[in-house]
C-alpha cells in the first residue's frame, strides 16, 4: 500500500513509496511501482532547461507515473530565481495538462508560491513536501488548496491540528522507515497506527488514482 508519497531511495517492498526522480538521476529501477518526475531548482541552469523537459516530457508515456515533481522554488540555493520560476511554471502548465498531482520543494518562497498557484488558475492538487513551517503557515497553504507532507522533522503542533485528508507522510532522503514516521505521527495525533495508516491510505488513493 503506498503510504510514503516523496522520497529518493526505493524501499524494500516498492509498492509502499512513491519514488521521487529527475534528470541528474540514474534512469528509475526497474523495480520501481511509482514514479514522480520533476524539474528540481537545485539542478537547474539555463543550460539544461531544455533538456530536462524534453527528459519529463519522455518519462510521461511510463505508466508508472503518477505524479510530477519534485519541483517549485528554493530562496536559498544559488539558482537564479526567475529561472527556477520559468521552469516551475512550465511543470504547473505539465501537471494541469496531463492531470497530475505537484510534488512541492519551498523554501522561504510561501508567498510566490501562493502567488503563482492562484494566478494559474492550477485545479490539480499540489503537495507541499518536507512541510516544517508552523500551523498558520500550514492553514494558509490549506486554503490555497495545497496538501501538506511530513517528513522526519517538523513541527508537532502543526501535524497534530492537520485536517484529516490534507496531509501524507514521506522519508524523503531520511534513514527512517516510513514506518517508524507512521507510528510516531500516530502518537502525536492519538490515533491508532492502524487507523492513521487506513486514512493516509484514503488522501493518497483520492490523490494519486482518483478514487
Ligand atoms: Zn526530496
Amino acid at each position: 500500500m503506498l503510504i510514503d508519497c516523496h522520497t529518493h531511495r526505493l524501499p524494500t517492498d516498492p509498492t509502499t513509496a512513491l519514488l521521487s526522480c529527475n534528470m541528474t538521476d540514474p534512469l528509475p529501477p526497474a523495480s520501481a511501482v511509482y514514479l514522480s518526475v520533476g524539474i528540481h531548482p537545485w539542478w537547474l541552469t539555463k543550460d539544461n532547461l531544455t533538456a530536462q523537459q524534453e527528459w519529463v516530457r519522455t518519462r510521461l508515456t511510463d505508466q508508472r507515473v503518477i505524479a510530477l515533481g519534485e519541483t517549485g522554488l528554493d530562496k536559498r540555493c544559488p539558482t537564479p530565481f526567475p529561472l527556477q520560476e520559468q521552469a516551475f511554471r512550465w511543470m504547473i502548465a505539465c501537471s494541469e495538462a496531463h492531470r497530475l498531482p505537484l510534488i512541492i520543494h519551498n523554501v522561504k518562497a510561501t508567498a510566490e508560491l501562493i502567488a503563482l498557484r492562484q494566478h494559474s488558475r492550477a485545479r490539480q492538487p499540489w503537495i507541499i513536501h518536507g512541510f516544517r513551517g508552523k500551523k498558520e503557515l500550514g492553514q494558509s497553504l490549506l486554503r490555497q488548496g495545497c496538501y501538506l507532507s511530513f517528513g522526519e522533522h517538523y513541527a508537532t503542533d502543526t501535524l497534530a491540528a492537520m485536517p484529516t485528508g490534507r496531509w501524507l507522510l514521506e522519508t524523503d532522503d531520511s534513514t527512517a522507515s516510513i514506518h517508524r514516521l507512521l507510528q510516531r505521527a500516530a502518537t502525536i495525533r492519538k490515533q491508532s497506527e492502524n487507523q492513521l495508516e487506513e486514512e493516509l491510505a484514503q488522501t493518497v488513493g483520492r490523490l494519486f488514482f482518483r478514487l
